[in-house]
């Protein structure tokens, strides 16, 4: 049976098993399988993967592995320039949109909540997400590794925190997106956008207290929910700077 040695970087080794973790391990194939279906049959999504290095020489999802190849995959790199080389993924998407899976509700009300469209239903299927996110130029996050393997997914990150708060530290630091923070720029509920609105065309919504203190509102354009700086905006500033100062760490 023909043989090739495998030696994955950094976290993509998160999804390999404990043995075979920072190592150089050899795998058996029959035929000429490309190497994309051999890194995914050895447990790694495809959209982890920024660049593969065949005997030294950089190849794309298509190469097929011959007996005896060498072969290196890496993940995104955030400060090496590799410009020479080819990447197997487009482009780095410009602005940061995503698609969640129906296991990360939490952490899709924390992403609108800092101002990112986030599209998220807690009844999407699997072939939905992977179209959002290939029509759509949007980041599909979830914790399961074969949507990832989807080929339409094109960008695609498997969230390793399991708990919604660390996900979100995460995924910030992943995308680097502590400076892109706009709070009260998304609708928590729907995703819409916020627009500003006179106060004398909502009066009606108000609570008594409410209307009494503020002055200020913005009303979602999609499902018309009405926000205002209360004391929910307190607490919310309160965990955007914790949120921020884990990110920094
Ligand atoms: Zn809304």
């Amino acid at each position: 049976m023909p043989l090739a040695s495998f030696r994955f970087y950094a976290e993509l080794n998160d999804f390999l098993p404990l043995d075979r973790r920072q190592v150089t391990f050899v795998h058996a194939f029959a035929g000429r399988p490309s190497v994309k279906d051999t890194i995914e049959a050895l447990g790694v999504p495809h959209t982890e993967v920024d660049l593969m290095l065949a005997n030294g020489v950089s190849v794309d999802f298509s190469y097929h592995l011959r007996d005896g190849d060498r072969i290196s995959v890496y993940p995104v790199f955030e400060s090496i320039d590799i410009a020479p080389i080819l990447r197997v993924r487009p482009q780095p998407l410009r602005e940061a949109r995503f698609v969640l899976d129906t296991h990360l509700g939490r952490l899709a009300g924390y992403l609108r909540m800092l101002g990112f469209d986030t599209l998220y239903r807690n009844d999407f299927k699997d072939e939905e997400l992977a179209r959002l996110s290939s029509r759509g130029e949007r980041i599909l996050l979830t914790r399961d590794r074969g949507l990832l393997k989807r080929s339409e997914v094109t960008h695609g990150y498997c969230v390793r925190e399991t708990h919604p708060r660390g996900q979100l530290v995460e995924v910030l630091q992943r995308f680097d997106l502590a400076g892109s923070i706009k709070p009260f720029k998304h609708c928590l509920r729907c995703n819409g956008l916020l627009a500003s609105v006179r106060k004398k065309d909502i009066l009606d919504s108000l609570l008594p207290k409410t209307r009494q203190y503020y002055d200020e509102y913005r009303r979602c354009q999609a499902c018309g929910r009405v926000y205002w700086r209360g004391s929910h905006y307190q607490r919310m500033q309160h965990f955007i700077a914790q949120v921020l100062d884990e990110t920094a760490t």
